[in-house]
């Protein structure tokens, strides 16, 4: 019997060859085919009349075959089918490419449902080009295919679950769907893939979006309920140490910094497990609260391990931390890729570990894990996380320290997790001033060059940032590829900018696919002022902390999204020198200039995330991943009726204890084992 866990293999048409065609669209299981919704649908059951047709548009229309043959176009070179047709209003011709076979069925006198696009030709006589043919009056749903799989072959698949659909157990409780008025599952999933009317598509996706948001908000308050139970090391702090560390620090901290720290000593000093995230924008100084809490964790005889997203950051990272808590006796290690051969066998030689994803592999493992803190958590997602938390399956929980700069907006991060604890570090260190944007016309490029020199002159250094590659084959090429490009657009514009431009500068070069070591002397040079100039790609993106440096001059800045350009922005500006951030684009696009236009107008991140999110809309936001945001599929999250309406639900199912509920339950579980496989 078929069933949602089964394998689509078991499915009648399905072999090794369309199995991985499917596979491609992320289709293994049954599920995950019931739950492939159209993209769109196309209504053959409203056919127009021909003379009510327009020149330009799509439309459909039921017509009679007159007359088809086959053609060569010898201008085309290809093999054209032309067919006349007509309904009682009137006649059209239609135009096929390459499929000479469609003459054998279009035959004089039969009737046929055809939707394309209609266009003139010279002599203003409409043709339907390469219309889609269709027995039947239905709608239509049309997927997202892929090569060699088209709706056809989909739909049939989804046939065959029919029988299932029918009997399909709603695991929502009947309480909740008629107080909310929500097709039951079975119908929902039946009408989304074999709609009959246009408003059973809206009903169905009305149900089908509402579980979504039902599903991740439940998640969300089971997860936290079982937080709320689970045991976490217990880390008091000794306050006179704890000053004497905090006296020690090279620098007085900031209101914020000190509120922050309190908050999270105070977690620490709890059983429970923290799950703290500290925002701040870039330049706050969210490193040095990662490291009390990370003192305080380690003085309580714990471990803890701070996660980056680039080795570079962990580098950096290691060497401030290395300078501020080695004085206090906590043992700092280096967990790369590089690294991990040396460390892991002695892993239990040190207080804090510092690595990179490196760090969430099988054979890393801690016994006396008390903090994790992931650094830039926009750049992972939940499942690297929650590896690392569950470590050991019999030891406690760990706390769990999260910081960013470029957060989920608020008005969506309350709405998801009205009840994450959160810290804002709302002041910057004093004698800062903002940065200074300007959105660079091409013909004053001169100018940034000369503005950068003076700089350098006197005493600065500067970044330049280039991805340069063509937007277009971002899709085609594959990861590696990808940063293949990008080394060499980095690697011409270091050239040009070393032999042209500041011949009698030192310009240094970074990109991804220099070996670890190599980036690593690249930035001590840096670091140590022996580079004035550095050439680099998305790799100084996060964290990086150059505080001498005081010119970011981004190139085809339209690559990159508001947070992205922002977390650029942030690698200056981070000592009493005034900073300069210059933005060039080649694009004429307009919305391309309005974005980079909020971006110069715009110096607050928070601010920043928020208009992000009205321009571009959810999908494309920093941080979504890593909140589970992003698998919604039909469920907007700009519906807030809906999110209202699924967080009552999720209220009045706790509220009567979700064992009453066993289908739910079982849901929920699987969503849950599922979520952690993947
Ligand atoms: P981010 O929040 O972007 O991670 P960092 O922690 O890297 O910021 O801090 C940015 C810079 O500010 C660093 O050079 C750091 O040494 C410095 N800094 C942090 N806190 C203070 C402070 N209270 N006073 C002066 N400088 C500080
Ligand atoms: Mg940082």
């Amino acid at each position: 019997m078929i069933r949602p866990e089964s394998g689509l293999r078991e499915l009648i048409g399905v072999g090794a060859k369309v199995a991985e065609k499917l596979a491609n669209l992320g289709l293994v299981t049954v599920r995950d085919l019931l739950h492939y919704y159209p993209r769109r649908y196309e209504d053959f059951s409203q056919p127009r009349e021909i003379n009510q047709l327009k020149a330009s548009e799509h439309h459909i229309i039921k017509a009679r075959i007159i007359e088809v043959h086959n053609e060569f176009s010898a201008k085309r070179h290809m093999r054209l089918t032309r067919a006349l047709a007509s309904d009682d209003s009137g006649q059209i011709g239609l135009l096929w490419f390459n499929q000479p076979f469609l003459i054998r069925l279009l035959k004089p006198g039969t009737i046929w449902l055809f939707a394309g696009r209609i266009e003139t030709d010279y002599k203003s006589n409409l043709t339907m080009v390469a219309p889609v043919i269709e027995r039947h009056e239905q709608i239509l749903p049309v997927y997202s295919e892929t090569a060699g799989l088209t709706s056809k072959v989909i739909r049939k698949l989804l046939y065959q679950l029919r029988p299932m659909m029918i009997e399909m157990e709603d695991w929502l409780p009947e309480k909740i769907r008629s107080t909310q008025r929500l097709s039951p599952i079975s119908q929902a999933l039946i009408k989304i893939h074999f709609p009959e009317t246009l408003e059973q598509i809206s009903l169905a996706k009305r149900r089908l979006a509402f579980d979504e948001l039902f599903l991740l908000l439940l998640k969300v308050r089971i997860a936290k309920q079982s937080l709320n139970q689970a045991k976490a090391p217990l880390c008091p702090s000794d306050i006179e140490k704890l000053k004497q560390f905090i006296s020690s620090l090279p620098f007085t901290l900031t209101d914020s910094q000190r509120l922050a720290s309190w908050e999270i000593i105070k977690d620490l000093g709890r059983t429970v497990p923290m799950n703290r995230l500290l925002e701040g924008d870039v330049g706050s100084g969210k490193t040095v609260v990662g490291a009390i809490a990370a003192y305080n964790a380690t003085a309580a005889g714990y471990q803890a391990v701070w996660l980056t997203p680039t080795e570079i950051l962990a580098h950096q990272h290691y060497q401030t931390c290395e300078k501020l808590l080695a004085p206090a006796k906590v043992k700092v290690g280096l967990l790369t890729s590089a690294t991990t051969k040396k460390i892991t066998p002695e892993l239990e030689n040190y207080n804090l570990i510092i690595g990179t994803q490196a760090v969430i592999q099988d054979k890393v493992q801690f016994s006396r894990l008390g903090l994790v803190i992931v650094d830039e958590q926009h750049r992972f997602g939940v499942n690297q996380r929650n590896r690392l938390l569950n470590g050991g399956a019999k030891s406690p929980i760990p706390h769990l320290l999260s910081m960013t700069a470029t957060p989920i907006p608020r008005s969506l991060a309350l709405t998801i997790y009205g009840d994450l604890d959160i810290s804002r570090l709302q002041t910057v260190p004093a004698g800062r001033q903002p940065v200074i944007t300007r959105f660079v016309d091409p013909q004053h490029r001169q100018q940034a060059y000369d503005f950068i020199r003076r700089q350098i002159k006197a005493g600065r250094q500067a970044f330049v940032v280039c991805p340069l590659v063509e937007e277009s084959t971002d899709q085609v090429l594959g990861q590696l590829q990808l940063e293949l490009a990008e080394r060499k657009a980095a690697t011409a514009e270091y050239q040009k900018l070393s032999n042209m431009i500041f011949p009698d500068l030192r310009v240094g070069l970074i990109h991804g696919k220099l070996k670890p070591a190599e980036k690593q002397t690249v930035m001590t040079m840096f670091n140590g002022g022996r580079i004035d100039i550095l050439v680099a790609t998305a790799v100084i993106e996060v964290g990086v902390d150059i505080p001498n440096a005081t010119v970011m001059m981004i190139e085809s800045a339209d690559r990159f999204g508001l947070a992205q350009l922002h977390q650029f922005r942030g690698r200056v500006g981070r000592a009493a020198h005034q900073s300069y951030c210059f933005v060039f684009t080649d694009s004429t696009d307009l919305a391309t200039y309005e974005r980079l236009r909020v971006f110069s107008d715009t110096s607050s991140g928070f601010d920043l995330a928020e208009l992000d999110l009205e321009l571009r809309g959810p999908g494309q936001l920093a941080g979504l991943k890593q909140s589970g945001l992003s698998n919604l599929k039909l469920a907007s999250l700009a519906d807030i009726a809906l999110i209202r309406q699924a967080k009552n639900a999720v209220q009045a199912v706790l509220k009567d204890g979700l064992n009453r509920y066993p289908v739910l339950a079982a849901e929920v579980g699987d969503e849950q084992q599922r979520a952690h496989l993947g």
